[in-house]
């Protein structure tokens, strides 16, 4: 294969654009209803918009999500909204529900389908079953191991997506009651409280505040903790195998995570189709890489024998995070405007995080207020500074300053 798309999430319009920064091929967005992301920031219309116009300039292709299981009462809703997709016009739509795929294909027959894996897809029949009703692309099921994607692609001629980064959900391709039944917060709807990571206790009725530990074995009482995906290491099969798109999951996910996970699989998947020029950098770089963020572990899954308790975390949801992202570059060049994330002092050293899998140590030698350009001894999160350092970068829209979390 000479090439397979990289597919990153875009929870808001500025993580599209440090996405796109590090090398994704394709991002997908929601807009503020119908994108099973309630929580991820998300894009009103306008942001759409620009969204999809800022990534058809760079060459990237967009695709909003339009994946929950809809009630009667949201179509009406879901009609305009495709009114207005058809519009700014996506390179195509993420969808689940037959209904909103037939509502789609009429309202706006232009825009491409790409099948949620909310849709379960396991086997080459329902692909082809899909096929036969016009969608362009199928994420498969997280379910699926090698040699059932082989198989897949064998028998099909569809475009073939697979997860290959991020959490993971106890329920069979995400349809989980979990969440609305304890909390009331609709997972198929967008708006999942993740209860399936919570520590449980019992509490008799008539002793509130009395906690007593229920131990299902001698760690404690768990009800799903999986560790992360992780297939970095397989993308080289996975090419083997025919996948066209890697797709890497958390539009919830912050922006240092994002640009860690983007330009580390942009480096693992250059390297395996055997990309030249700038930097080579290999997979093994990449998973270094990857060991710089937070994680709760990593798994492969179901990718060559399913999961067993090798694969959760019992232990807990803790998460280590070795590094902070300190200011997003919003103007580039030796002097450059940065959106603070944290706090900034002269004085203190950070790490620019390039495009590839190299960063550069600086100090921030001086700070000013973007603005009026008035020197500041320090900025607080949300606020935007000029600053200088040393050594002198040449700093790049879009990237990353991280700061080592002591
Ligand atoms: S509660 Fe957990 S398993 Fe259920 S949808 Fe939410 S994240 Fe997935």
């Amino acid at each position: 294969m000479t090439t397979c798309e990289l597919l990153a999430p875009a929870g808001s319009l500025e993580k599209l654009k440090i996405a796109i920064h590090y090398g994704a091929d394709a991002v997908y967005l929601g807009g503020k209803d119908f994108s099973l992301r309630a929580n991820a920031g998300n894009f009103t219309e306008e942001e759409m918009a620009e969204a999809v116009s800022y990534a058809r300039s760079r060459n990237v292709k967009t695709y909003a999500a339009l994946n929950i299981f809809a009630k009667n009462q949201d179509i009406p809703a879901i009609e305009s909204y495709l009114d207005f997709l058809k519009g700014i016009w996506p390179d195509a739509l993420i969808i689940s529900d037959p209904g909103l795929i037939r509502l789609a294909q009429k309202r706006a027959p232009e825009i491409s389908l790409h099948l949620s894996t909310q849709a379960n897809t396991t086997n080459y029949q329902s692909v082809l079953f899909w096929q036969d009703k016009g969608i362009k692309r199928v994420n498969l099921a997280r379910e699926l191991g090698l040699e059932e994607i082989k198989n897949i692609r064998k028998k099909t001629g569809l475009e073939l997506e697979v997860f290959v980064h991020g959490a993971l959900c106890i329920s069979y391709s995400g349809r989980c009651m979990l969440s609305l039944y304890l909390t009331g917060r609709n997972a198929n709807q967008g708006n999942c409280a993740h209860p399936c990571r919570y520590a449980y206790h019992l509490q008799e009725e008539k002793r509130p505040g009395e906690f007593f530990p229920v131990e299902e074995d001698a760690r404690g009482l768990y009800i799903f903790n999986s560790k992360d995906l992780c297939l970095i290491k397989r993308i080289p099969e996975l090419l083997e195998a025919g996948v066209d798109s890697l797709k890497i999951e958390g539009r919830m996910k912050g922006i240092l995570y994002l640009a860690t996970v983007v330009r580390a699989y942009r480096a693992a998947l250059d390297a395996a189709l055997g990309r030249k020029g700038g930097e080579v950098f290999s997979i093994e770089d990449a998973l270094k890489e990857l060991a710089e963020i937070s994680s709760r572990q990593y798994t492969e899954n179901f990718f060559y024998t399913p999961p067993g308790e090798q694969d959760m975390l019992y232990g807990g949801s803790s998460v280590r995070q070795p590094f902070i992202p300190a200011a997003v570059v919003l103007k580039g060049g030796p002097r450059p405007i940065l959106r603070a994330n944290h706090v900034i002092r002269p004085g203190e050293e950070f790490e620019y995080m390039h495009r590839s899998l190299r960063q550069t140590r600086f100090e921030v030698t001086t700070l000013f207020d973007a603005e009026t350009g008035v020197r500041l001894e320090k900025t607080m999160g949300g606020e935007v500074v000029r600053i200088e350092c040393r050594p002198r970068i040449s700093f790049e829209p879009y990237a990353l300053v991280r700061k080592r979390n002591c």
